[in-house]
C-alpha cells in the first residue's frame, strides 16, 4: 500500500496497493492473450471503441481534473486542459485505425505489398508530472494501432490513471486491452523492460532512468521510445517585442511549477537588452498567483514532494537571486518562483535540470554567441527564439539542437504535431501522424505471380 498526498495540504488523499511482481506477470499475460482478439477487431469497430472513450472522458472532464488537483497539485485551470488533452488525443488516434494503411510497390514477377503490424503488449511507464496527458501520448496511438497496453503510473501520482481506466471500461474497451499497475517502478516499470512479452516501452521521466531502461531493452532488441529531461533555452534577442517574450517567459517555465520538461529554464537574452527585459520579468514573475491550486485564479500551485522542494532549494542556495515571486504559508510543499542570474554557463543551475521553479538568466553578444550557449547542453528538448528579424528566426531554430522550437512563442505541445527530444532528451516522437507507426513493425509481403 502506498499513500497518496496532496501537495498543497501534504494531508493523505487515497491509498492505494501496489502491483506485485506476480501480479504484473498475470496482467502481461492476459494482457498479451487479448492481443490476438483486439489487432483482430475490424478497423472501424477499433475506432469507435476509442471513440467511446474519448466521450466518457468528456463526460468526466471536471471529475478528473479535480482529482488531479489533488493527485498533483495541477492548478485547476491546467488540470482542465490535461483531462481535455486526453479526450482529444484519443478522439485524434480514434480517426487512425481505418488510415493505417500500408504500400504496394512494383516488383517483377508478383506482387509486394507492406503492413502495419501493431507489436502485441506495450508497456507504459508514466513521471509524476503530467500524469493524465503523458499516459494518453502512450496509450492512445498504441491501442488504435491494434496493441494492447498496460500502463504505470507514478508512485506519486496514481489517482487519475485508475480513474481513466475504469472509464475505458464504462466506454467498452475489452477487458485486458488497456490495465493499470500502479506500483513501484523498480518492481513494475522493470517488468515491463524484462518480460519478453512486453514488446515495447514507452518511457517518460528521468535521463537517468531512462539510460537504464535503454540498456534493459537493448537485450531483448525492445521497441523503445523515451521522453527525457530537459534545459531548455528561452533565446531573447534586442530586436524582440521585450514587452510579451517577458511577459509570456513566466509561463514558459513556471508553468506546473517547473515541473515540466518543456520548461524553458535558461533565459539568454542579448545584451543591450538585458536591462530592460530584467525589468520587464520582475512584476510578471511577482504578479504570479501562487495558490490553493483548487483556486479558479491559481496560476502555480505546490511541487510534487517535500523531497522535490528539498532538491530545488539546493539549487538556490548560494546562488545570485535576482528576485521572486511570492509563496503561501502554511503546510504544503510550496516554493516560491524564482529567477536566478547565472555568474557564467558552468554555474550548477545553469546546467542541470531543476524540475522546479527556477529558471536562470544569462546575457550573450550575437546570434552566434546565443546558438553556442543554447547548444552547450547535454539535453536538446525545446526552446523559444524572440526576434522580429524573420531570417535570424528560422537560421536559429534551425541551429538550436532540440526537437521542438518555437518562434515568438513558447508553446510546444500540440496533440497532432510530433513531441520530442535531441541528444540526451529522448528517442522517437510521440503525437502527431508519426507516432502511430512507432507502435507498429512494417511487414514486406512478396507474392509471386508467375505460372
Ligand atoms: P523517474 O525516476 O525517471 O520516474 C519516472 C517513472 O519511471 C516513474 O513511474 C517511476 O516509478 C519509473 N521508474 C523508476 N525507476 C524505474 C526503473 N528502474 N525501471 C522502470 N521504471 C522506473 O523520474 P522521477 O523520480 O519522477 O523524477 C526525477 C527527475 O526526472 C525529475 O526531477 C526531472 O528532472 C526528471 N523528470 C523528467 C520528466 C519529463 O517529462 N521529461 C518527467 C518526470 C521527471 P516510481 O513512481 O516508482 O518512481
Ligand atoms: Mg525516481
Amino acid at each position: 500500500m502506498s499513500e497518496v498526498v496532496d501537495p498543497a495540504t501534504g494531508e493523505a488523499v487515497g491509498r492505494v496497493a501496489a502491483t506485485s511482481a506476480e501480479e504484473v506477470d498475470a496482467a502481461i499475460a492476459r494482457a498479451d492473450a487479448a492481443f490476438v482478439r483486439w489487432r483482430a477487431v475490424a478497423p472501424g469497430e477499433r475506432a469507435r471503441v476509442l471513440r467511446r472513450f474519448a466521450a466518457v472522458v468528456d463526460a468526466h472532464l471536471e471529475e478528473l481534473a479535480r482529482l488531479e488537483v489533488r493527485n498533483s497539485g495541477h492548478t485547476i485551470g491546467n488540470a482542465r486542459w490535461e483531462a481535455g488533452n486526453v479526450r482529444d488525443v484519443l478522439d485524434y488516434y480514434a480517426g487512425a485505425p481505418e488510415r493505417l494503411t500500408g504500400r504496394q510497390i512494383p516488383v517483377p514477377g508478383g506482387l509486394d505489398v507492406t503492413f502495419h503490424e501493431p507489436l502485441g503488449v506495450v508497456g507504459v511507464i508514466v513521471p509524476w508530472n503530467f500524469p493524465m496527458p503523458i499516459a494518453a501520448w502512450g496509450f492512445a496511438p498504441a491501442l488504435a494501432a491494434g496493441n494492447t497496453v498496460v500502463l504505470k503510473p507514478a508512485e506519486l501520482t496514481p489517482l487519475t490513471a485508475l480513474r481513466l481506466a475504469e472509464l475505458a471500461r464504462e466506454a467498452g474497451v475489452p477487458d485486458d486491452v488497456f490495465t493499470v499497475l500502479p506500483g513501484a517502478g523498480s518492481v513494475v516499470g522493470e517488468r515491463f523492460v524484462t518480460h519478453p512479452a512486453v514488446r515495447k516501452v514507452c518511457f517518460t521521466g528521468s535521463t537517468e532512468v531512462g539510460t537504464r531502461i535503454m540498456a534493459g531493452c537493448a537485450a531483448q532488441v525492445k521497441r523503445l521510445t523515451l521522453e527525457l529531461g530537459g534545459k531548455s533555452a528561452n533565446l531573447v534577442f534586442a530586436d524582440a517585442d521585450l514587452e510579451r517574450a517577458a511577459a509570456t517567459a513566466p509561463y514558459a517555465v513556471f508553468d506546473n511549477a517547473g515541473q515540466d520538461c518543456c520548461a524553458r529554464s535558461r533565459i539568454l537574452v542579448q545584451r543591450p537588452a538585458y536591462d530592460r527585459f530584467l525589468e520587464l520579468l520582475e512584476p510578471a514573475v511577482r504578479a504570479l498567483r501562487v495558490e490553493d491550486p483548487a483556486r479558479e485564479t491559481a496560476e502555480m500551485g505546490p511541487l510534487i514532494s517535500a523531497a522535490q522542494r528539498d532538491r530545488v532549494a539546493g539549487y538556490v542556495d548560494g546562488a545570485n537571486v535576482a528576485f521572486a515571486g511570492s509563496r503561501p504559508d502554511g503546510p504544503g510543499f510550496w516554493y516560491a518562483p524564482t529567477v536566478l542570474l547565472a555568474d557564467s554557463p558552468a554555474d550548477r543551475h545553469w546546467r542541470e535540470e531543476i524540475f522546479g521553479p527556477v529558471v536562470s538568466v544569462l546575457p550573450f553578444d550575437d546570434e552566434a554567441d546565443a546558438i553556442r550557449l543554447a547548444n552547450d547542453t547535454e539535453y536538446g528538448l525545446s526552446g523559444s527564439v524572440w526576434t522580429r528579424d524573420v531570417g535570424r528566426a528560422v537560421r536559429v531554430a534551425r541551429a538550436v539542437e532540440a526537437g521542438n522550437l518555437s518562434v515568438n512563442s513558447h508553446s510546444s505541445v500540440r496533440y497532432w504535431t510530433p513531441f520530442g527530444g535531441m541528444k540526451r532528451s529522448g528517442l522517437g516522437r510521440e503525437l502527431g501522424p508519426d507516432a502511430l507507426h512507432a507502435f507498429t513493425d512494417v511487414k514486406n509481403v512478396f507474392i509471386a505471380t508467375e505460372e
